[in-house]
């Protein structure tokens, strides 16, 4: 090829870059008479070509990938060796774009326990509900440093293809994966785990063991029943994995966002407590069953294997049993004299004092902090007697409180144990593995349910600017003909809930700073200022306002908003625990907030608005790159201006590396294994965008590098050592063809290239370094 003429490089190139259904075919290229005209044409080129035209002949296909090291017939293949065939591998090769068709191949290969589904580098994965047998350790070794065409989709491929990205393109990898709840994301997130650890090869049996204990110790204290998950994950998680050049891992790292805290107190009618609370027999006798008393010495190995020593786990158990006890101690009101004011007592004193016991203070002490509160009154501090009422609301307080404390701990801790600081700051990449709470829509849904639903729409939104928004823009300055795809853009809403000032978020905010607002003063604020077709006010007077969210319309109870957000822990408490007699917990309530948004300092002096934007206004990845985050003053935070920062937060992790998603579908509401309700599956897909997606899959180019970037990478792979490469969209064209590689693009100071593309790069690679 180097012997080519320029006006034949480009020729060919042309040809290459059109629309992947009129690619020229080999004979076609063969035959053209600018190639035969060119003398110095070289004969193995044309034998190699020739070779493939009758390999293809003998197939009888149109075109087909000479051998297996070079794919690129891949599309091809897909497309016309397989129309008897019912279904596709990849949505994304599908001529006839309809919902119903798409619908229908999810259908088909759900089916056939083919419950994954891939649309062009995205997985769609539909729970199956049951065990179909599909992660065994032979399917692990399968989906190793493959091609990902090698095999059926799958989720071990995502990690897999993550994998080999961050050894290929040296970049730090998120593995995005969303759905509703209950549809799978968990078990992918548990899964992609498992397979890295064996991707990894770490060597490290130790470390490889504790990493995957982290889940189970997780899931027992974050996750719980609910009446659409019974193992429903009620944070959400970033597991971090830190991996060394050669890919394996060397550390790993959690970040957990909102933990459900209101759970510990209340749980709605069919639903449950974290689950922790039930494994353990002295505690809750009544739930114990067989199951629980496997879980519970499965929680206790756990935490042996990651390091946790024997003490440190029995405070965690205290400060729970104290929680339990906290949770059975009741108030009446006091009979006194005067008749004049209801002040609370304790009615059996017992789990006052068993509470206290476990939590290394006095009893007296921790009579005082429920029952009564200080207040400061022209510059003296006195005593005020609670009611009953505020006395329930202290207790409630402090055991959201302590269970946060306990839970950040073991986060604290697991980070401890399981990062390497021998390698940090060296050439350290890694691969991050998401699992957020899915949307949520109850028959009763409150504050939780609204910052639960704020962080998919957040993630969509992400989704959205990755898939739709930065791509189009890039094919435009780079001059690249690509039709736009529409798509339907959940901005507005994003904006409506976290702009500031009048965003929904910050109008709580603002009401949550007056002592004297009510949930009815709340309503107002929002009725008044939220003018946005997304948020809708009831038709009664009723404390409630609706949301067309990205996923559907949800109906919120705004009861207990304030006091949620505030989540305020009583200052008496602080101190209390502060005098512990045992040093973690002394230490647990040194720090003025929790990592899951529990605060405890009272609500006075201004909530420091200036700080903290809108994590939608403008270009995300500018925002994230450029902010300082750490900043910010973490003091006298509500629950939602937290939540917010540590959306941000995951956000700018996200937009710092190469993501893959994982799109979770769930097949039906009863959980019931192999039931496909095509309804509620168009429903979801059409909310996700997953039609859009398939478009701009279809149409589009998903990897793009700049030319310089791109030869540095790979241009061994096609020119010698004594050629002169230079870093030019020519010399980039040389290496595509060279390498006989068709359908990419190139821009003004871009390759444009396909997800298979990345591919058949990856594996030429991989050979080339296996030779070498
Ligand atoms: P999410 O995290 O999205 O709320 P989960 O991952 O907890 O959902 O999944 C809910 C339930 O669905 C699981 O407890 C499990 O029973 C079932 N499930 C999910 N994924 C799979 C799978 N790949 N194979 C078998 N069952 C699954
Ligand atoms: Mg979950």
């Amino acid at each position: 090829p180097e012997m080519f003429s320029p006006q034949l490089v480009d020729f060919i190139g042309d040809c290459l870059i059109k629309d992947m259904n009129q690619r020229p075919f080999a004979r076609e290229l063969l035959e053209h008479p600018l190639l035969l005209a060119v003398s110095s044409f070289e004969e193995k080129i044309r034998k190699e070509l020739q070779s493939e035209i009758k390999q293809q002949r003998a197939e009888g296909r149109s075109c087909r990938a000479p051998d297996a090291t070079t794919k690129r017939g891949k599309l091809k293949s897909h497309r016309k060796a397989r129309p008897e065939k019912m279904y596709t591998d990849d949505l994304a090769t599908l001529e006839v774009l309809t919902e119903e068709g798409i619908v229908e191949q999810l259908q088909k290969r759900y089916n056939q326990n083919q419950i994954y589904t891939y649309i062009g580098d995205i997985l769609v994965a539909v729970n199956p509900f049951t065990d179909i047998g599909i992660y065994t350790k032979k399917s692990q070794q399968i989906y190793q440093s493959r091609c990902r065409s090698d095999n059926p989709p799958h989720i071990y491929a995502v990690a897999d293809a993550a994998h080999q990205a961050l050894l290929h393109q040296k970049q730090h990898q998120a593995i995005v994966i969303s759905g509703e709840s209950g549809a799978g994301k968990t078990e992918s997130a548990n899964l992609l785990l498992k397979q890295l650890v064996f991707l990894s090869k770490t060597q490290n049996r130790n470390l490889e063991e504790k990493i995957l204990q982290v889940n189970p110790i997780m899931e027992a204290f974050g996750n719980a029943r609910t009446g659409i998950n019974a193992n429903s994950s009620r944070f959400g998680k970033y597991l971090d994995l830190s991996m060394m050049r050669m890919g394996r891992i060397s550390g790993a790292r959690i970040s957990v966002y909102l933990l459900e805290q209101s759970r510990v107190v209340h749980q709605a009618l069919g639903e449950s407590n974290f689950h922790v609370f039930y494994l353990s027999l002295r505690w809750l006798g009544k739930r114990r069953t067989e199951h629980n008393v496997h879980r519970w010495r499965q929680l206790n190995q756990a935490f042996k294997v990651v390091g946790f020593n024997e003490d440190e786990v029995q405070i965690i158990y205290k400060m729970l049993a104290a929680i339990l006890h906290l949770g059975d101690i009741e108030f009446g009101e006091a009979a006194s004299n005067d008749n004049t004011d209801n002040k609370a007592t304790i009615i059996d004193t017992a789990p006052l004092h068993r509470a206290s016991c476990l939590l290394g203070v006095e009893t007296t002490d921790l009579r005082e902090c429920l029952t009564s509160s200080s207040v400061v009154a022209r510059g003296e501090t006195i005593a005020r007697h609670s009611s009953p009422t505020e006395a329930a609301v202290a207790r409630d307080a402090t055991a959201r409180g302590l269970y946060a404390r306990a839970f950040d701990r073991i986060v604290e801790r697991i980070n401890a144990l399981l990062c390497h600081n021998r390698f940090q700051g060296y050439d350290q990449l890694s691969i991050g593995i998401l699992d957020i709470f899915g949307f949520e829509n109850f028959t009763k849904n409150s504050f939780e349910q609204l910052c639960i639903n704020i962080a998919n729409e957040q993630i969509q939104y992400y989704f959205n600017q990755h898939i739709f928004t930065w791509e189009q823009q890039e094919y435009m300055a780079e001059g690249v003909p690509v039709d736009l795809v529409e798509f339907s853009d959940n901005r507005p809403v994003l904006d409506m809930l976290l702009s500031r000032p009048m965003g929904l978020l910050a109008l709580l905010d603002e009401e949550s700073r007056f002592p004297r607002s009510s949930d009815r003063s709340l309503i107002e604020k929002f009725h008044n200022n939220l003018k946005s077709k997304y948020y809708v006010r009831p038709k009664s007077d009723a404390i409630c306002f609706a949301i067309h969210h990205f996923a559907g319309r949800v109906v919120y109870q705004a009861n207990g908003f304030l006091e949620k957000n505030r989540n305020f822990l009583p200052p008496e408490v602080v101190q209390l625990m502060r005098q512990s007699q045992y040093d973690i917990i002394r230490f647990l309530f040194q720090c003025p907030v929790t990592k899951t948004g529990n605060l405890y300092s009272p609500l006075q002096g201004d909530l420091d608005t200036r700080t903290l934007e809108s994590p939608v206004s403008g270009d995300m990845r500018d925002r994230y790159n450029s902010r300082g985050l750490a900043s910010q003053s973490r003091a006298q935070q509500t629950v939602a201006t937290y939540f917010r920062y540590s959306l941000m937060e995951l956000l700018q992790k996200m937009v710092s590396g190469s993501p893959q998603f994982v799109r979770c579908l769930k097949p039906n509401d009863s959980r019931s294994p192999k039931h496909f309700d095509s309804t509620k599956i168009l429903k979801q897909l059409r909310y996700t965008g997953v039609l859009e997606t398939i478009r701009i899959r279809q149409n589009g180019f998903s990897h793009r590098l700049v030319f310089e970037e791109f030869l540095k990478r790979y241009s061994f792979l096609a020119f010698s050592y004594n050629e002169e490469v230079k870093p030019s969209r020519d010399s980039c064209r040389k290496l595509l063809v060279r390498l006989k590689m068709d359908g990419w693009a190139l821009g003004k100071s871009k390759v444009f290239l396909k997800y298979y593309h990345v591919e058949v790069l990856a594996r030429i690679y991989e050979e080339q370094i296996r030779k070498v």
